[in-house]
């Protein structure tokens, strides 16, 4: 590509000017709409100082106000710093530190916790935007990511010094926006934090490229989508690269309708399906378990969902078989990572078939190889080593951390620190990630071949296995378990499961049931919360 991603913007509001770019609880918002409140977004930012490569962060949930800020960054030659809302002080500063963004977004409920970082930080500015502005729906589901305490405090905020009101902003005669040359293949988008699962935190520096040719990618190869016509449902936080580019910068460049929810909850979902009739989902396993797993599914019409895809984790085949046969729809599992902003691989491409249980192929202009772990060698079909990636996709490095920039990169190829095997036919497989293996009595365990086994179970709703200590296997195979509603299992039966279908020392041993289990934003489970607490116990 040879645009910038926040042209594809005013390309879209050229051509689509009246059509819905964003619906959001009863209100729409056109391109038009969009791209004047970008514009005018960015033309304040610079008054304010903001200068070309200045990183500023977005501290919202999915809001109309989300892609407004985004795009502005963009047009004012910004680099945005997506950040998750359910961040504590703690982690808020350490983004900002880290990142040293000098302005953020903001709503007007989280500015409390945003003005008691502030000075720690490099940050100069808060621009506020109002919860009544953007979010004209009930409480329950405005405040589920802010602090019970919370609910209901009014935060009075005002136009003043360091703070400054979006709605004043767009309200504010026209200004000129300075343009800025954009060189793609070098200049960053976005510093997008990675996910956090294994270990903090790092700041991928994604350029212009990377983020267009994802969406490019994704459209030719998977989704096929007609240019202007899809309705696409936007659960998945745009905090986090896999919402970001598969559904806000997708819809924004290919002139699609986005319906946006702040928050996971699957009756609202499911309503707002059967009424705003999307017929793109993008989503993450857990997503589509909860939904398939809600009592009154069936009464929902879903027929409108052409095409989803899961990605972040490994979707289990029955999952996606039965959601399949809800919607009437396809959902193909993808594959990818922050580091490549995000997919590589997806198990459906027009001239190839699928195969179950596999993330597919690499997508066309990406390269992926299996690599020994003793050697970096290419390693040949069927053997298990660290999946390694390359195309126009891939990030340029960890902000400010140039070790582990050049640990990642080997030979021109992403280390994606996943385990994985590719068959004869060019199709991978993502068998664990490389932190979660378990070594059990000097065996490998990988967590998801006893995961897919206990998925199998009846009464099982969600189960996660993680090694945990252990005085003479050095770690040993425990379960996590959550019950199906309605549903008894003890120990034992699933002691007696597990054991018909693993080889003895892949068995867990110890088994805990639980009403939930921790996760990250994107719903992946957080074996290492697990992990952590084991050990706190073992001590
Ligand atoms: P951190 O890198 O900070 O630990 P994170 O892993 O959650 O956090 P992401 O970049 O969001 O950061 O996640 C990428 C990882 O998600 C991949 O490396 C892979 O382990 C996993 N993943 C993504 N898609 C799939 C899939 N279809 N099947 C199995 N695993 C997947």
């Amino acid at each position: 590509p040879a645009a910038s991603l926040h042209s594809y913007l005013l390309k879209a509001a050229d051509e689509f000017p009246d059509k819905t770019a964003i619906h959001f609880m009863g209100k729409n918002m056109t391109f038009q709409e969009v791209k004047d409140s970008a514009v005018y977004f960015a033309a304040y930012l610079q008054k304010l100082g903001v200068k070309k490569g200045d990183r500023v962060a977005v501290f919202l949930p999915n809001t109309p106000q989300a892609v407004i800020g985004f795009f502005g960054i963009l047009l004012a030659g910004g680099i945005v710093v997506p950040t998750n809302p359910l961040y504590t002080e703690r982690e808020l500063e350490y983004q900002m530190k880290d990142s040293g963004a000098v302005a953020i977004i903001t709503l007007d409920i989280l500015y409390p916790r945003v003005s008691k970082v502030i000075q720690k930080t490099d940050l100069k500015h808060i621009i506020v935007t109002a919860v009544k502005d953007a979010l004209p729906f009930p409480k329950n589901l405005v405040y589920p990511f802010i602090q019970k305490k919370q609910y209901g405090i009014v935060v009075k905020v005002t136009h003043e010094g360091n703070t400054h009101l979006l709605s004043e902003i767009l309200k504010m005669p026209a200004a000129t926006l300075e343009e800025h040359p954009i060189n793609v293949e070098e200049d960053l988008a976005l510093l997008q934090y990675t996910g956090g699962t294994t270990g903090f935190p790092k700041g991928v520096m994604l350029t212009h490229k990377n983020l267009v040719a994802n969406v490019i990618m994704c459209n030719n190869w998977m989704y096929k989508c007609r240019r202007g016509q899809e309705r696409v449902l936007g659960i998945l936080p745009f905090f986090h690269v896999y919402g970001m580019t598969t559904v806000m910068i997708l819809s924004i460049m290919e002139g699609h309708t986005m319906i946006l929810l702040p928050k996971f909850d699957p009756e609202t979902t499911l309503k707002t399906i059967q009424k705003q009739k999307p017929t793109l989902f993008p989503g993450a396993p857990t997503i589509y378990i909860g939904l398939l797993n809600h009592p009154d599914l069936k009464k929902y019409d879903l027929s409108s969902i052409d095409s989803c895809i899961s990605g972040s984790a490994p979707l289990p085949v029955e999952v996606q078989q039965k959601f399949e046969e809800i919607t009437g729809g396809k959902l193909v599992e993808g594959y990818g990572l922050t580091e490549t902003s995000p997919v590589t691989h997806s198990n459906f491409l027009w001239d190839r078939p699928r195969i179950k249980g596999s993330v597919g192929v690499p997508w066309p202009d990406t390269d992926a190889a299996i690599l020994s772990l003793e050697n970096g060698e290419r390693l040949p079909p069927e053997e298990v080593g660290e999946i390694a990636v390359k195309g126009p996709q891939v990030m340029k490095g960890y902000w400010n951390r140039p070790e582990d920039t050049a640990m990642t990169f080997r030979d021109g190829w992403l280390l994606t620190g996943d385990l994985g095997y590719m068959d004869e036919d060019g199709y991978f497989y993502v068998v664990d990630r490389k932190k979660d293996m378990i070594i059990a009595g000097g065996f490998n365990i990988y967590p998801r071949e006893i995961e897919e086994v206990l998925y199998e179970h009846p009464a099982i709703q969600e189960v996660v296995t993680a090694g945990v200590p252990d005085p003479y296997r050095g770690e040993t195979v425990k379960a996590y378990v959550v019950v199906k509603e309605g549903a008894t299992v003890t120990e034992k039966d699933l002691d007696e499961f597990a054991r018909q279908h693993l080889a003895s020392f892949k068995v867990p041993r110890i088994y805990e049931f639980r009403d939930e289990l921790p996760k990250t934003a994107v719903g992946k489970i957080l074996r290492r919360v697990l992990v952590d607490e084991e050990k706190k116990r073992m001590k």
